[in-house]
């Protein structure tokens, strides 16, 4: 890592009153029946504080993981996607929510949202904890976004910098010096 610091940029309340926001978006516009599956590793902690919204707001997911490699060890993106590990659910005919920590260049969500397709769900939607503006690459939109940051390397809430940081409460920009 080179030298840095990590500055504020989303408390750990509003994140957490804006998930509960989310939860009851979702649960409006969606199935309560619906098949959630977590993009690891960033997406594990905010997963974890949705579902348990989801407890509050009425949805009733199942949930399930998927390892993909986007990113590398630094904190720029490689412009390649690989599965690490995939699904073990069967997702013909159901409402999937495909949960993700930020969307930047749209790589990993849209090359993740083509290999559900394929298997034939009722529907794909998309929630994204995170949205960064201005390195679009492929061409899709989350459908529930959390907040809209500025163009900074963040950290915290399950991202990471070279795997550390994931466990911060809130979400950081990193500083470098
Ligand atoms: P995309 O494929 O949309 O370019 O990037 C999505 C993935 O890149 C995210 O799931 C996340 O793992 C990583 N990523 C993008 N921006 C950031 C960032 O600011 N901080 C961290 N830690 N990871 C990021
Ligand atoms: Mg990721």
């Amino acid at each position: 890592m080179k030298p840095h610091h990590i500055e504020t940029l989303l408390s750990s309340e509003q994140v957490s009153t804006r998930i509960s926001m989310m939860a009851n978006e979702i649960t409006k516009q969606l199935p309560q029946d619906l098949m959630v599956i977590a993009l690891l590793r960033g997406s594990f902690v905010f997963t974890a504080d949705l579902i348990r919204a989801f407890y509050a707001s009425g949805t009733k997911p199942q949930v399930d993981f998927m390892t993909l490699d986007s990113y590398g060890s630094d904190t720029t993106s490689k412009g390649s996607v690989t599965i690490i590990r995939d699904i073990t659910e069967n997702v013909e005919g159901r409402d999937v929510l495909l949960v993700d920590d930020i969307l930047e260049s749209g790589r990993t969500l849209s090359f993740a949202k083509k290999l559900i397709e394929e298997r034939h769900p009722r529907s794909v939607n998309i929630a994204v904890m995170l949205e960064k503006p201005g390195h679009r690459k492929a061409e899709i939109d989350a459908d529930f976004v959390g907040f809209k940051i500025p163009d900074k390397f963040v950290v915290g809430m399950g991202l990471d910098y070279a795997n550390y940081y994931r466990e911060l409460p809130y979400i950081g920009a990193v500083e470098f010096e």
